[in-house]
């Protein structure tokens, strides 16, 4: 991490004070942070936790660190720099929603960070003692769809981890029928600060790779100029895009846009975990679509026509282009295909796949028609 992060200075006071207080009022005091979830889809924390909360039956805390999408490696940092901040508001989380299980799910790539959890978790027996909760881990099986909450539960549950149908969410039906907390490393790790009175809403940690010298994890404060930020990272030859993951996007550079969810929003891109990549103007729009979309066909699950068959013909297409082999027909092509299956796919993962392709026609569609006869 390049900024000073108050993450690092652990000394269990934020885990003392949450539990001096009764499980409703560290619900509404995560409420009134304004903290939310920092896996991606950015619902309110302590809104999620009054609706655990309120639902029947026994109630599971699941810290879902699957951290899979490209170019997002601040959860693994969590971990391994700050792992007792995350043990921390795991048990905040079950003192508020009266848990006495948790769980973490761990991506199966990051087995090594086990002992650095393990050391963690030690350090907080008196407290896991004196509320009877038990903290366990499980591996991930490799798959990028484990991300999303509700294969997760399929996955844990020793089943094909595809998506499950919403409502009902997790928070009322979750792992085995039982009301399921599920939130993001990172989001769990803020959780200690606000009691300490040191949460600050506006920042975040970014994961920046791509073009860089100097890649790495940056704290960042929301409206910061994008330009300074890449600065920071010393950009390799002249940035032309941003990436946002694999899922996020691509939008052009531009020094002077103040980094905020709507700016990203209008041109058209989503922030999700907030992992930027930088690219710079040797690269092809073209190629790095063919390079995403390769992926999303990879991870799709098959579960549904359209993700599973739409991201393959998607691919196809972009070959062709990339290729020079492609016509303004399959541009056209392209285009339509791309809107129908983030239309009609069944869960965020097929939604979002074609958004890259998406903006890249909105931003950058002369690379394409240059490749096309
Ligand atoms: S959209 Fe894709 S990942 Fe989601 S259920 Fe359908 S096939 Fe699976």
């Amino acid at each position: 991490m390049k900024e000073e992060s108050l993450l690092f200075k652990s000394n269990l006071s934020g885990l003392k004070a949450a539990l001096s207080k009764n499980p409703s009022s560290v619900i509404k005091i995560v409420k009134k942070s304004g903290l939310r979830g920092r896996g991606g889809a950015g619902f309110p924390t302590g809104l999620k936790w009054e609706l655990c909360a309120k639902a029947k039956g026994e109630h599971l805390v699941l810290c879902n660190a699957d951290e899979g999408e490209p170019g997002t490696f601040k959860d693994k940092l969590i971990i391994t720099k700050a792992a007792l901040n995350l043990i921390e508001g795991i048990i905040i989380a079950c003192h508020a929603i009266k848990a006495k299980n948790a769980l973490i799910y761990l991506r199966g790539e990051y087995s090594y960070l086990i002992p650095t959890l393990k050391k963690a978790i030690r350090k907080t027996e008196p407290f896991l003692k004196k509320k009877k909760i038990s903290i366990g881990i499980i591996l991930g099986q490799g798959a990028y769809i484990c991300g999303d909450e509700t294969a997760i539960l399929n996955s844990i549950e020793g089943k094909r981890p595809e998506p499950r149908k919403k409502p009902p969410y997790p928070a009322i039906h979750g792992l085995y029928g039982k009301p399921t907390l599920i939130n993001n490393v990172e989001t769990l790790a803020m959780i200690p600060l606000i009691f300490l009175k040191k949460f600050d809403a506006t920042k975040r940690l970014c994961s920046f790779s791509g073009d860089l010298k100097n890649a790495g994890v940056f704290e960042i404060r929301e409206g910061k100029q994008i330009g300074k930020l890449v600065e920071k990272a010393e950009p390799i030859g002249i940035p032309k895009a941003l990436c946002f993951g694999a899922s996020g996007g691509i939008i052009p550079y531009d020094p002077c846009m103040p980094l905020t969810e709507k700016n990203i929003r209008d041109r058209g891109a989503w922030l999700g975990a907030c992992s930027i990549i930088v690219i710079n103007h040797a690269h092809s729009i073209v190629e790095l679509c063919e390079s995403i979309q390769k992926f999303f066909v990879h991870e799709s699950c098959g579960y549904c026509a359209p993700c599973r068959e739409g991201n393959e013909r998607i691919l196809e297409i972009l070959k062709r282009i990339s290729h020079s082999e492609g016509t303004m027909h399959d541009l056209k092509e392209l285009e339509e295909l791309c809107d129908f299956v983030s239309k009609a796919s069944f869960c965020a993962l097929g939604k979002s796949a074609p958004l890259h392709v998406i903006t890249a026609l909105r931003h950058f569609k002369e690379e394409f028609v240059r490749r096309c006869r």
